[in-house]
Order: C-alpha cells, then sequence, then structure tokens
C-alpha cells in the first residue's frame, strides 16, 4: 500500500468535528464525573488524545496493548493481550477507548476483562470507527465516531503493517 493509492474516507476536519460531538455527549453523561479513560493500543492513540482534550471532567488516563490483526489486512481472529495492566477500577467510571470495532472480539475480550476483573461505576466503550457489517459478536460500542462498509482503512492512528498511523486523515486503498 503507498500513500498516493489512498483515498480520503474522513478528512481532518470531519474527524475533529466528530470527537467534539462525542465529547459534548460524554461531557453531559458524566456530568464532572471522575473517568477513567483507557487508550487501547496502538491504534486508538490519536483518538484517545484528541478526544481526552476536549473532556471536562477529572481524567485518568490508562494505556493497555491488544492485537488482533496478523501482517497486512487479516485479521488472526485471536485477541493477543500484550500489556494489560490497569490499576484498581473498582467504583470507577471507566471509559475504553478504541479505534475502530471491527469483528468486535477485541471490544468484548476487554469488557469482558473489565467486568470479569472489577465492579466498576459504569464500563463505557468508545471507537472511532464501527464496522458493523462486519460483527461476530453481539458487541456495540457506546459510542461511535462515524460507521464504515468493509474496507481496510488507515490514518489517524490505524496502520497497514505498522505504517500510515501519523496520517491526519483516514483513508483507504481505492
Ligand atoms: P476486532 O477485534 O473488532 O475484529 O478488531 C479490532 C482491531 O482490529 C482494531 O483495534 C484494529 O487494530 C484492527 N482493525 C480492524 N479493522 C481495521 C481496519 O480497517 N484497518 C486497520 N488498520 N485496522 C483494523
Amino acid at each position: 500500500m503507498k500513500i498516493d493509492e489512498l483515498k480520503v474516507l474522513f478528512s481532518e476536519e470531519q474527524i475533529q468535528k466528530r470527537i467534539k460531538e462525542l465529547a459534548d455527549e460524554m461531557n453531559k453523561l458524566y456530568k464532572k464525573e471522575e473517568v477513567t479513560a483507557i487508550c487501547v493500543l496502538k491504534g486508538a492513540v490519536m483518538f484517545a488524545a484528541d478526544l481526552v482534550k476536549h473532556l471536562d471532567m477529572p481524567i485518568q488516563m490508562e494505556f493497555i496493548r491488544l492485537s488482533s490483526y496478523g501482517a497486512g489486512t487479516t485479521t488472526s481472529g485471536k485477541v493477543h493481550a500484550v500489556d494489560i495492566s490497569l490499576p484498581d477500577l473498582n467504583n470507577k467510571n471507566v471509559l475504553i477507548i478504541e479505534d475502530i470495532v471491527d469483528t468486535g472480539l477485541t471490544a468484548k475480550f476487554l469488557t469482558d476483562f473489565i467486568n470479569n476483573n472489577f465492579k466498576t461505576k459504569s464500563t463505557k466503550f468508545c471507537s472511532l470507527l464501527d464496522k458493523k457489517i462486519s460483527r461476530v459478536t453481539d458487541i456495540e460500542p457506546d459510542y461511535f465516531g462515524f460507521e464504515i462498509d468493509n474496507k481496510f482503512v488507515v490514518g489517524y492512528g490505524l496502520d497497514f503493517d505498522g505504517y500510515f498511523r501519523n496520517l491526519r486523515y483516514i483513508g483507504y486503498k481505492n
């Protein structure tokens, strides 16, 4: 995949506008209550960083690393916890921040992990992108930025073989 083969799916302006809308919704929901935001590395790094800047409540940020994709554009179908060390989340409002929900296996793994290990005050799942068409689980994000059809996207944190995470837009190979 080469950068000049990419078509823009969501521009920087569209992404930033939608993130501000999501943050406004969350600010209303949490009403200044403290939130622990969990960024799922590496893909959600840009989204999480931009989203929390618009949140008004006291925030603690945590970072965990999972992987499900093998080489290229094929999912391995298995979620692998690379680093899932977390503080005590009992009685906390937990907001999981992901880049994309595809099959939903990662989202399910994570929400089950949190709910099996902690009695949180609330657990919400937020994903920038939602590929509803590829879902194999019954998981739905509480918040999502954009629904997309079944294309492999890169940019704004999302990679192809480790590249393209630094793009300010989200694109796909035409
Ligand atoms: P799921 O477990 O829902 O099948 O997949 C979630 C993970 O797969 C995402 O966090 C992301 O890392 C990866 N993924 C799924 N679809 C895409 C895509 O279109 N592009 C990229 N770059 N990664 C994807």
